[in-house]
């Protein structure tokens, strides 16, 4: 075990101590365990649990493992790595839990002691360094990376790659992604660079900044786009905040923490003169709302973070929430609504997007059974842990109506997840955000040529 390079948690400067065997800065949290009563109603809800049957892939045999550390009873040893990070950190289970265990949030605690007790190595490390430090925290690399990627979808190069089989030394997984990928558009903080505020239609009820987000802002720039239209459609003046960052949400949910920290004060700071920030991707709306218990053991930074995740909304309910114009145009389309679960167990948001959907006139709306089940993207857990994620999707397509033109949903990683369903499975249904689906019908009501 390398210790070397990290801060310890009893070492001078850190004047937390250690907790049974977890002995790193940022210890976890020990009331988080504390109200488990080991009574499995969590089981069936996990999706680890669900494709393995195994103990150590469930949320009570999770929590034993991380209580089982901080009493001193097992070591903070690589064995811990497979349940801690087999996780999805999907939070089915708080929801299922009758004491209100917060398994994901005791997980992504865990998986900070345990990279820095297990620090990656190879080109694991490197891979990750290389993305998670070297490229979602700096917009302008983001932006390049964006540039390389349009052109190689315009260039002709994919069409190439992809008649020519030269994707096929690509790992399975990895090409299977490739073919998902969305036509990358113009990042807004870059198109909006000039003119950092755009003007409400109409008469400004209230000025809003939303978070652009990282690899939002490369893939789905047009959802972003479409979110400035909506909410300057329902009078909202929105500002584009220029020093905002990724949100740090991948980083934790690695184990980075440090990482995420620096990020978030950086968000936080960023956004201090406004009183909305509006996020159009659930992931990274849970994290925003999560930056207190990033600073647990930092009363400073405590308080700031509170004051800002106060102000953090997902833009379905505050939209909701700010009572949105109902469009009049009509869309004759039939589609079922995918809960992205950090929108559904992370935030509790579940009505408010549905009740946009349904506001709009010819909508038919198909119920999908199960459908706060994880979709199994996770982040980037589709490419850490390209089995599991294939068999939980596998799983969430059976649920997914036939009947159905369109799934909606609320965030980037469900949507190219499930782009990856409805390919691999033969599927012919299109992938969209709910703010979407009111920007089309807010454009159809102007008069413009709409094309689902
Ligand atoms: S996490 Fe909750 S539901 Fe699961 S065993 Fe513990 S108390 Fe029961
Ligand atoms: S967060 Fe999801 S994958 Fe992790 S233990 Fe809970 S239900 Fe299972």
């Amino acid at each position: 075990m390398s210790t070397m390079t990290n801060e310890r948690a009893d070492s001078p400067a850190c004047a937390t101590a250690s907790l049974g065997n977890y002995r790193f800065h940022d210890l976890p949290d020990p009331s988080k365990w504390a109200d488990c009563v080991h009574c499995g109603m969590c089981l069936e809800s996990c999706p680890t649990y669900e494709q393995t049957g195994q103990e150590q892939h469930s949320p009570r045999g999770r929590v034993h493992l991380m209580k089982s550390v901080g009493e001193g009873k097992l070591e903070l040893t690589p064995d811990l790595l497979d349940p801690i990070f087999t996780c999805l950190d999907c939070r089915a289970c708080t929801t299922a839990c009758p004491a209100d265990v917060d398994v994901g949030g005791l997980i992504e605690q865990v998986r900070g002691q345990l990279r820095q007790a297990v620090p990656l190595t190879g080109w694991k490390a490197f891979v990750s360094d290389l993305f998670l430090k070297g490229v979602f925290p700096h917009p302008s690399r983001l932006d390049w990376l964006g540039r390389l990627l349009k052109w190689y979808q315009k260039s002709g190069l994919q069409t190439v790659a992809r008649k020519t089989g030269l994707l096929k030394v690509m790992p399975d997984h990895l090409a299977e992604m490739e073919a998902i990928l969305p036509e990358v558009g113009t990042p807004v903080r870059k198109k909006y660079r000039h003119q950092p505020l755009i003007k409400a239609k109409g008469e400004t009820k209230r000025t809003v900044a939303i978070l652009t987000g990282c690899v939002m802002d490369v893939m789905f720039s047009d959802i972003n786009e479409a979110t400035i239209r909506v909410l300057t459609r329902n009078g909202n003046d929105v500002v584009i905040v220029p020093n905002q960052t990724c949100c740090g949400a991948l980083h934790v949910h690695a184990g980075d923490r440090e990482t995420g920290r620096k990020l978030a004060k950086q968000n936080i700071e960023a956004f201090q003169d406004v009183d909305h920030v509006i996020v159009n991707a659930a992931g990274c709306g849970c994290m925003l709302k999560e930056y207190p218990e990033l600073f647990r053991h930092d009363p400073e930074w405590h308080e700031k973070a509170e004051q800002f995740a106060a102000k953090v909304e997902d833009v379905s309910k505050f939209l909701h929430d700010t009572g949105f114009k109902p469009p009049k145009a009509e869309l004759n389309v039939r589609l079922t609504y995918h809960d992205a679960c950090h929108l559904a167990h992370g935030q509790g948001i579940r009505q408010e997007p549905r009740a946009l959907i349904e506001s709009i006139p010819g909508m038919e709306m198909v119920a999908m059974p199960n459908a706060d089940r994880c979709c199994g993207s996770a982040g980037i857990y589709n490419i850490t842990h390209p089995d599991m994620a294939q068999a939980v999707l596998e799983s969430k397509m059976q649920h997914v109506p036939q009947e159905v033109e369109l799934i909606s949903m609320g965030n980037p990683g469900c949507m190219l997840q499930m782009a990856l369903g409805v390919k691999k499975y033969g599927r012919s249904q299109k992938i969209v955000h709910t703010v979407q689906l009111l920007d089309w019908a807010y454009q159809k009501e102007e008069g413009k040529d709409v094309r689902i």
